[in-house]
């Protein structure tokens, strides 16, 4: 449903679509013929190819579908759903694409199995049964949250207009492929889960990291329920980073002088990432600390617009120029608020954590970044308590919050860290990723 590619395409929420926006890098680095389907949303100003249906000739109500990502109308919701999968199948087929793989990424696009089961039938002649098993074999289902509330689960009557005509072309009941959305032998909740509906249509299932891929075995063993546990058939496949996005251009080149001026297409190779051993500490460091300025100058800048935005009187704002110190050990927390991301940890402590920060000797600096959800008041209130920390304690120019966390803000604060904070409670994140985008510009 989402691509981040770049602060300028405005169609993504968070980590998922940063993930999506760098597998397609990665793989036109690689050479890998890979098509990525995704939604025009309106706000956007780009025109990428990308599905849109605001055309003049389609009636009010439609042309809404791509307004905005993620909306919490179910109706808009479903149309927007069943626009990318259904929808993305045809465009592909209009273009004479038909791709060896599809991979799902989450349930927002489950309806994609309908479409290329109908297809498989038309361009293979063959009977549904068949059909389907050939699609399993080609679609992949990747799931991405081991927190239930983050799987689409819809009312069934909204969804049957939209499957009514592949159950007539399928020759089945049109109940039958309704209950597709629900586990099998379970009494009927009238809900419609995209995970599920998903899931059977594909031969592999993914989640992203090694601990993710146990917890979605055991969080979905009912689906299958004859099987143990172990045998669930989900696997993983850690995610994974676009490096050439993330790391500075100062340690870039630095790169390039201690492994090879194309190291970036080389970095699968062992042997090649190995020299990074050789690099010489004060190197390191030194193109380090031109990173570390890089970001503290963006946190004045970005503080300044925030402050004059909130029309903050001039003694104020001639002091967020001066916050922060280039020198100092910096650390950095940034990632959207969610509860069990525990983004107030560092305040348990208050007393220890002044102390640190206010170190006469070696003190500490932290930047932190964000958004909460706009009905996740838990995570506003962490937002709260942090600014609020920074100003009963006198340490605001020690303790910065930046709003609007994106990707530019994301690619300063990874490289220019020294230390990057995660704090998520076991087992409920997936997979992150910007711990590693900080690993690739060698931080801690
Ligand atoms: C990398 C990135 C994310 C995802 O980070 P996680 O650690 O996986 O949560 C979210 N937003 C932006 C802007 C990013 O660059």
């Amino acid at each position: 449903m989402e691509f981040g590619l770049h602060e300028s395409l405005p169609f993504f929420a968070g980590g998922l679509g940063i993930l999506a926006g760098d597998h397609l890098k990665a793989a036109s680095n690689l050479g890998i013929p890979l098509t990525g389907m995704g939604i025009m949303f309106r706000e956007g100003y780009f025109r990428q190819f990308l599905l849109d249906t605001n055309l003049p000739e389609n009636p009010e109500v439609v042309r809404n579908i791509t307004s905005r990502l993620y909306d919490s109308h179910y109706e808009t919701r479903i149309a927007q759903e069943v626009l990318l999968g259904i929808g993305g199948i045809k465009v592909l087929t209009a273009m004479d694409i038909f791709p060896n793989i599809c991979h799902m990424n989450e349930g927002h696009c489950s309806f994609a199995g309908l479409e290329r089961i109908s297809i498989i039938m038309d361009k293979y002649n063959l009977d549904f049964q068949s059909a389907i098993e050939l699609c399993k074999r080609s679609c992949i289902f990747t799931t991405h949250t081991p927190v239930a509330a983050g799987h689409d689960e819809f009312p069934k009557e909204l969804i049957h207009p939209y499957i009514k005509p592949y159950a007539v072309k399928f020759g089945i009941l049109e109940k039958e492929l309704l209950s597709w959305g629900k586990l099998s032998g379970t009494k009927d909740t009238g809900k419609f889960s995209m995970f599920i509906f998903g899931v059977r249509f594909s031969g592999y299932i993914n989640g992203v990291s090694r601990l993710h891929g146990e917890v979605a075995r055991r969080m979905w063993q009912s689906l299958w329920p004859k099987r143990p546990v172990e045998e669930i058939p989900i696997s993983h496949v850690t995610n994974g980073v676009h490096i050439c996005s993330y790391i500075s251009r100062h340690k870039n080149s630095l790169l390039e002088r201690y492994l090879s001026s194309d190291w970036s297409c080389m970095m699968y190779n062992p042997d090649l990432v190995s020299g990074i051993d050789n690099i010489e500490d004060s190197d390191l460091w030194h193109v380090h600390e031109l990173d570390r300025s890089n970001l503290i100058r963006k946190c004045r800048q970005l503080l300044l617009k925030q402050y004059e935005k909130r029309n903050a009187p001039k003694n104020i704002l001639d002091e967020v120029v001066t916050v922060m110190n280039p020198r100092v050990l910096t650390i950095c927390f940034a990632r959207r608020f969610a509860t069990y991301r525990r983004a107030g940890l560092l305040l348990k402590d208050i007393p220890r954590l002044t102390k640190l920060i206010t170190d006469e000797k070696r003190p500490i600096q932290i930047v932190f970044a964000g958004k909460a959800h706009p009905n996740d008041n838990e995570g506003k209130n962490i937002i709260k308590q942090i600014v609020e920390f920074a100003r009963v304690y006198d340490v605001r120019h020690r303790v910065i919050f930046l709003e609007n966390y994106d990707i530019n803000i994301a690619r300063h604060m990874v490289q220019g860290c020294d230390v990057w904070l995660n704090t998520p409670r076991r087992p409920n994140e997936a997979c992150g990723t910007s711990g590693m985008k900080a690993a690739a510009n060698m931080e801690g």
